[in-house]
């Protein structure tokens, strides 16, 4: 396990010498410590993404020749996919098969951008076709700069390869900072960046509080571009320091996503898409499907089954075969699950099962997988993100009954639907306010496919060639090829 910062291609203490603690959330155990940057360390580590940029020639280099640093950083991954993987789990607390998942997925976040990168050669301007042909002009892509890119814990090493492929893709220097709570795997990519020769100052790792390693990268005039993932209320902070000197941003922020199960629906299909689309991760899980809406034709069956299965879900130590649901990421995190469902429970609704720790579980943050119905349309367990195992459900009546409910919420990151019909499906799909809307499924993430939210759930797109355009300017080149000469002042 690493504990320095890198900075330039080396690897350094923070430079008051301050750590903070690493927490394994399955046994509340401290298993490390790791250097918490100072404004001083993150000013470095600016100004060597800095030089890298202007001066070393990374955006210099022809795609390909970049691909093939991406594609090394990607084997890499794979080359050590169980040391990583057992690192995720021991830091962030999830279950082994869902980190291992994580981390090649990681791997081909790499990979795709490499392809990416290489296209960039092959399609490396485009030529406007103007009214005027007195002109002819093009549209080239550049680099935007240097890249800040603050990430949260739910999917470390993940976050960080959504951010950190494209962006070197694109011919962009980077500045990482991963959530206090989940640091490791992302050192563990400085050091794959390292070994693969990743020229100095092109990937830097800062750990350390978002209150003070943050808020230097946030803030630092000579970073051009900040990607975020987390809270909205972080967002909205990094979105006013963007607007002091016109920074590029790109935000991927929380949702509280609704899933419409149509009483056509096969029940067996519906309610394992219920589980995964809230359970997966202890429900930790920015696009999680946390707001339920079934027809009232299968509403009772539906719930019937779906707190069997619950209350079926094997809960343990990330580490450990068959666990399905590890423990929360951290004493915080459990707290604040805990606190929303007594809030819900005082709002009104009815916890169908879970809401407690589960037996024989005295060490660790683990919460039994919660159902709560009845929930009040006007309570925040309706309303706000728990961030947490929690699934709110409620029948409906009617398709436009469902679409109301749904999209009435500030947040629009994603949304699911589920119909045998699937004219209706796809009728519903459109009329969602949400950047992702999946069909008889929910969750499956593709990093070719964009994602991103609507409203108050983010701004911009990560993956895909959306994700690629995060990291890139647009620039004309405007030729005059007429021989007349121009007569406007001369005549
Ligand atoms: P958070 O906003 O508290 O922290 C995210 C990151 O921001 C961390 O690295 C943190 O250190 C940093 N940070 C905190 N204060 C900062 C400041 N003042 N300046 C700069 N950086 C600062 O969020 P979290 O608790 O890590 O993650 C949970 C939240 O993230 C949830 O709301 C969730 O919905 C959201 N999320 C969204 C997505 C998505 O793709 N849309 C993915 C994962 C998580």
């Amino acid at each position: 396990m690493r504990s320095e910062l890198y900075i330039d291609g080396t690897w350094t203490p923070a430079s008051n010498g301050e750590t903070f603690e690493v927490i394994n959330p399955a046994t509340e155990e401290v298993i490390h410590h790791i250097a918490a940057a100072t404004a001083g360390d993150v000013d470095a580590a600016v100004k060597a993404a800095r030089r890298a940029f202007d001066n070393d020639g990374w955006p210099k280099l022809s795609g390909t020749e970049r691909a093939r640093y991406l594609r090394a950083i990607a084997n890499g991954i794979r080359a050590r996919q169980a040391e990583i993987t057992r690192l995720e789990v021991i830091d962030n607390g999830k279950p082994f098969p869902e980190a291992d998942w994580d981390i090649a997925d990681a791997a081909g976040c790499f990979d795709f951008y490499a392809g990416l990168a290489e296209q960039l050669d092959s399609n490396p301007e485009e030529t406007i076709a103007l009214a005027d042909d007195r002109f002819i002009s093009k549209a080239v892509r550049e680099p935007i700069g240097v890249a800040g890119a603050i990430i949260p814990w739910n999917y470390p090493l993940l976050m960080a390869s959504w951010k950190v492929a494209p962006a070197l893709a694109a011919g962009c220097t980077v500045v990482l900072k991963p959530a206090e709570v989940t640091s490791l795997t992302a050192l563990e990519l400085a050091a794959i960046a390292h070994e693969v020769g990743l020229p100095p100052g092109v990937l830097n790792v800062v750990t350390g509080a978002g209150p003070v390693a943050g808020q230097a990268i946030i803030d630092h005039s000579q970073v051009d571009k900040l990607a975020f993932t987390g809270s909205g209320s972080v967002g909205s902070k990094i979105m006013a320091a963007a607007a002091r000197d016109i920074k590029r941003v790109s935000l991927e922020l929380g949702g509280k996503s609704p899933f419409v199960i149509f009483e056509d629906s096969d029940i067996e299909k519906a309610v394992e898409w219920v589980l995964f689309g809230i359970f997966w991760n202890q429900g930790q899980v920015c696009s999680a499907t946390s707001r339920v809406l079934v027809q009232e034709g299968i509403y009772e069956p539906l719930m019937a089954r779906l707190i069997e299965e619950t209350n079926r879900i094997r809960i343990g130590n990330g580490l450990d075969d068959g666990v399905l649901l590890g423990p929360l990421v951290s004493k915080k995190q459990y707290e604040q699950v805990v606190a929303a469902i007594e809030a819900a429970k005082a709002a009104g609704a009815t916890v169908a099962c879970g809401g407690t720790r589960p037996e024989g579980f005295d060490k660790g943050y683990y919460l039994r997988p919660t159902v709560l119905a009845g929930v009040p349309l006007d309570s925040t367990a309706w309303t706000e993100e728990i961030f947490g195992p929690v699934v709110c459900v409620r029948p409906f009546r009617t398709e436009e009954e469902a679409v109301a409910l749904a999209n009435d919420s500030r947040f629009g990151l994603a949304a699911a639907v589920m119909s045998a019909d699937d004219v209706r499906a796809e009728r519903v799909a459109k009329a969602l306010s949400a950047g992702i809307v999946w069909i008889n499924c929910s969750q499956p993430t593709f990093t070719e496919a964009p994602w991103g939210g609507y409203k108050e759930s983010g701004i911009g797109r990560e993956l895909g060639r959306w994700g690629l355009d995060n990291y890139l300017e647009t620039k004309q080149i405007t030729k005059y090829v007429s021989e007349d000469p121009w007569g406007w002042y001369i005549k």
